[in-house]
């Protein structure tokens, strides 16, 4: 394999158990976490994560869509999962997603009438449970406050189907003390008492993203949730996907008077990926050469390069590249950074090793993982560490 991503299984077990920990530690033993394995896990490859996971304790997991859950409703069963979690679609159906979702025994999140219909004609025999998010101002997904009572009276008048959650997500979890968030907590608050005045008692109530659980000094989203919950006889859950796999954006506006940031989950994290692969051959150039596409890189002595069979086919960033006088980004050998040098090729890139002396053709090399982190890629690449593990394109094995 010319590179391969290694995901550690018992470091993911232990993010899913830390996130879980400091939720309840904000808000009350009672609370549930929901791993969200969509986008293919984050990179990290959603039918090898979902067993780990529901080893872990899981007993939901989120996807993105209905494809995604039915690969990993299969993937849980051929692992021998005997209690099987629930899998949340949270990006959306279309009708056509109708009979899959019944099928496999993946739970919807609806929010408009034909989704509603859609799912009543195919649950002929039993019902279907769903969940609805309410859009309390962040203008994404979600049944509108304005337009919540007609689709509970649709709702009202299917039997088919089971209203057994209400969520909404926050539009600046990570941001202390946001506006934004009081905001939609005040809507989401109004929003259940319609539910709970039209007779409906969902089981589960749920918000929030790993910020909002590493977020815990502001006001406690999670504390607050645990009361909303309990004020309506339902089980209160964060939803969590970054920090599972080790990351968490940087909590803004939120450091103790010591300087220090106040995250609760950031501290007791630890990366799951790491990105190898191995040096395809090294060749020596002199001074003057110009290196890669472009020949925006000039050698100004002597030096070693290392090409390793890794670009941005596979989900390597092109803002890695470097030119003269402009330092990109690097790969670990050795436990020793070896930069970039030259342009980030489709397939390949070249790394200096000049001052790495004892390397041979099929060392292995880390491309990103301890020392050249997602955050690392994602600062060179003017995006978030979200977007760089989502972006890899290459197989995953667990270890
Ligand atoms: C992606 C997503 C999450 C998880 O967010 P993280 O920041 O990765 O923890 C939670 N809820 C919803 C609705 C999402 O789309």
């Amino acid at each position: 394999m010319k590179s391969w991503i290694e995901v550690s299984e018992r470091r993911l077990t232990e993010n899913y158990r830390t996130t879980l920990a400091v939720a309840q530690q904000e808000s009350s033993q009672d609370t549930a976490l929901l791993a969200v394995i969509k986008a293919n896990a984050y990179g990290h490859g959603a039918v090898i994560c979902a067993p780990v996971l529901a080893r872990a304790g899981a007993a939901w997991l989120g996807v993105t869509d209905a494809a995604e859950g039915t690969a990993v409703r299969s993937a849980l069963t051929e692992a021998g999962i005997e209690l099987q979690p629930r899998i949340l679609v949270m990006c959306g159906c279309l009708p056509e997603d109708a009979a899959a979702i019944v099928r496999h025994g993946l739970t919807p999140v609806v929010w408009q009438q034909e989704q509603i219909q859609a799912l009543a004609i195919v649950a002929s025999r039993e019902t279907i449970a769903v969940h609805l998010e309410i859009d309390t101002g962040m203008s994404r997904q979600g049944v509108q406050i304005a337009e919540l009572q007609l689709l509970l009276n649709l709702l009202a008048a299917t039997p088919q189907l089971r209203l057994d959650g209400v969520m909404t997500h926050f539009a600046s979890a990570e941001v202390a003390g946001s506006e934004q968030t009081a905001l939609q907590r005040k809507q989401f608050e109004a929003a259940l008492q319609t539910v709970a005045a039209e007779g409906f008692t969902p089981a589960w109530i749920h918000v929030g993203n790993t910020s909002a659980v590493d977020n815990g000094a502001d006001g406690g989203t999670l504390t607050w949730l645990a009361r909303l919950a309990e004020s309506f006889g339902a089980r209160p859950m964060a939803r969590a996907g970054l920090g599972l796999y080790g990351y968490s954006l940087p909590l803004q506006g939120l450091v103790a008077s010591d300087g220090q940031s106040t995250a609760r989950l950031q501290p007791a994290i630890n990366p799951v990926m790491t990105w190898k692969t191995r040096i395809v051959s090294l060749s020596e150039f002199e001074a003057g050469a110009r290196i890669g596409y472009g020949g925006t890189f000039v050698a100004e002595h002597r030096m070693r390069l290392a090409l390793l069979p890794v670009g941005y086919a596979d989900g390597l960033r092109r803002e890695l590249s470097s030119s003269s006088g402009d330092v990109g980004g690097w790969v670990m050998i050795a436990g020793k950074r070896a930069l970039i040098v030259g342009r980030v090729s489709m397939n390949l890139i070249t790394v200096d090793v000049t001052d790495l002396p004892d390397l041979a053709v099929g060392d292995e090399v880390v491309v990103l993982g301890e020392g050249s982190t997602a955050e690392d890629h994602a600062a060179l690449a003017g995006t978030i560490s979200y977007e760089i593990l989502c972006g890899m394109r290459t197989p995953v094995v667990l270890v």
